[in-house]
């Protein structure tokens, strides 16, 4: 699937995303910016401890309580085939007094904005919040694609955006429901 705007294109598809070869990587992090299970792990073990590194000292310059939920942070993507991981926190589904939704608009919009910000030119993102955090699947395929529209309506240069899916059925499933 593609979809075209002013500001860009984007691809929907199935895999891995430590295999695309992009400026920049979406991690779906924890707020410890340590990794973890899920996607954040896929990460870190492919890329290497050079990750962690710098993860480490951004806790320790920027975020010495942790990356709030909704923001985001850039890295090397070390061995990844990715030039950068952006690293963004997910709502955990039903924890955040009502605003999962907006939280989650906002860590997509968080993540485009730092990869303008660095003159970045192509972005892949797996499903933020839909494994481990819980986000029902259809309404997440609402606000992702409602965000990165949005985004690419305004941007006044152009930008790849990749949605990856590790799943066939979840590829099927954000066919069904997205917004774009
Ligand atoms: P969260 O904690 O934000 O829910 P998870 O990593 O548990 O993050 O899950 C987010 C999504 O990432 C899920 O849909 C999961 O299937 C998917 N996922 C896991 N590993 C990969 C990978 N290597 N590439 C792309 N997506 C992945």
């Amino acid at each position: 699937m593609e979809f075209h705007f002013p500001g860009g294109t984007v691809f929907v598809k199935s895999g891995g995303i430590t295999n695309e070869r992009v400026d920049a990587i979406v991690n779906a992090a924890n707020s410890s910016l340590m990794g973890g299970a899920g996607v954040d792990g896929a990460i870190h073990s492919k890329g290497g401890v050079a990750i962690l590194k710098e993860c480490r000292e951004i806790r320790q310059t920027s975020y010495p309580n942790g990356l709030p939920t909704g923001k985001a942070v850039i890295t090397t993507a070390g061995d990844l085939p990715a030039k950068h991981v952006i690293h963004t926190v997910g709502p955990v589904f039903g924890q955040n007094s009502g605003n999962d939704s907006d939280l989650l608009a906002r860590a997509y919009t968080s993540c485009l904005s730092l990869a303008a910000k660095h003159q970045l030119r192509s972005i892949s993102f797996p499903s933020i919040s839909t494994g481990a955090y819980g986000f029902p699947k259809d309404a997440a395929a609402e606000i992702s694609s409602l965000s990165i529209r949005a985004f690419l309506m305004n941007y006044e240069q152009q930008m790849i955006v990749n949605l990856v899916f590790f799943s066939a059925k979840d590829f099927e499933l954000f066919g069904n429901h997205h917004k774009f």
